[in-house]
């Protein structure tokens, strides 16, 4: 049985046949990497740098705006040089359509100064991991494993664990919907059974949307909600272990799918999509389109956009970096697409 990590499990809820093309038959992707994890990326790679920095000195605003350009344009050019060779369309889809490039890039800047002015001088725990590998059991005998990254793993005065995961998505969970996320809550686990840690520590979840002024969506689970996590989570292995055959599940993310172009049932779902979306602006049934306004703009304290609630699956930041065994940005870009990015700009 393979180790599972969060995003392998989830692209198998969400679409079993972009399970099968992810994860059984290792296509590469027919399309360039999406803007949208690109600039994710983007901003993991800076706060990695940041948190690198701390102990030793911290680095100004404009040290740290300029590794972000940096890696931007380094990343960028690699993305060209991509093109080139695969044949893409384009070096970076962007299938939202209105923003460009340089607009995600402008947001990435924006995203790293209120990151930096909101935490300096960064103090607020001591980091004790960057891109930290948890590997974990679900059951007793270890029949099912499971690893994944922690994006920082921080420790506070009172000695509590804070699992840090950013989010550039113009979407922000609320404090409900952050207890039905699971992806922490699994990290969670993975540290609990780390040597160096242990059932023992308090730990807790933090999610920062750096989209917005108030960035932070915190919470925490019981020893009990911890045990139902892993039992569910065995279940939900055991299905894709009998698995036999991998339909497709179209939906609203076929349009974000790598695999689009060589899915015909995700391209019908998409035609369809639009033509009715046409047929209803002929109509004149359009509502007057509300300007979703992510924070980082204006930097208004709540989001312009009423929060939806997120599809069960998949997560909200699945990271393909779960399943190698180091979470290079290059593997991170290949994560499932999340419903929080469909959202974005
Ligand atoms: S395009 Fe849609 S149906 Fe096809 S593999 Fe992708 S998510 Fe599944």
């Amino acid at each position: 049985m393979p180790i599972y990590s969060y995003s392998r499990i989830n692209t198998f809820f969400t679409c079993p046949a972009q399970f099968q093309f992810r994860y059984i038959e290792r296509r590469p992707s027919p399309e360039a990497e999406g803007i949208e994890l690109f600039l994710g990326s983007r901003f993991h790679e800076t706060m990695e740098y940041l948190y690198q920095q701390v102990p030793l000195k911290v680095p100004t605003v404009n040290e740290l705006v300029d590794y972000f350009k940096k890696h931007w344009e380094s990343q960028f050019q690699d993305a060209l040089r991509k093109q080139k060779e695969k044949g893409f369309k384009a070096p970076l889809r962007i299938v939202q359509e209105g923003p460009t490039v340089e607009d995600y890039f402008q947001k990435g800047l924006l995203f790293t100064e209120n990151y930096y002015h909101q935490y300096h001088p960064f103090d607020q725990d001591q980091t004790e991991g960057i891109e930290m590998k948890v590997a974990f059991n679900l059951d007793p005998k270890g029949q099912f494993k499971m690893q994944g990254f922690v994006d920082r793993l921080g420790r506070d005065s009172e000695g509590t664990l804070w699992i840090h995961d950013y989010k550039t998505s113009s979407r922000k969970l609320s404090e409900e919907d952050a207890r039905n996320e699971d992806q922490l809550a699994l990290y969670q686990i993975g540290l609990s059974q780390n040597p160096h840690y242990g059932a023992k520590e308090t730990f807790k979840l933090l999610w920062h949307f750096v989209a917005f002024e108030k960035d932070q969506v915190v919470s925490e689970r019981s020893p009990k909600e911890i045990d139902q996590l892993k039992k569910r989570y065995i279940s939900k292995i055991e299905t894709i272990e009998k698995a036999k055959s991998y339909p497709t599940k179209t939906g609203v993310l076929c349009q974000w799918c790598e695999f689009l172009t060589v899915c015909t049932d995700g391209q019908k779902w998409v035609e369809n999509k639009k033509k009715n979306a046409e047929a209803k602006e002929a109509n004149g049934k359009t509502a007057p389109a509300v300007q979703a306004a992510p924070v980082a703009a204006a930097a208004p304290a709540t989001p312009a956009v009423a929060v939806e609630k997120p599809a069960p699956t998949p997560s909200l930041n699945p990271s393909p970096a779960e399943d190698g065994p180091k979470p290079g940005r290059k593997k991170r870009a290949m994560a499932a697409v999340s419903p929080d990015q469909l959202k974005l700009f």
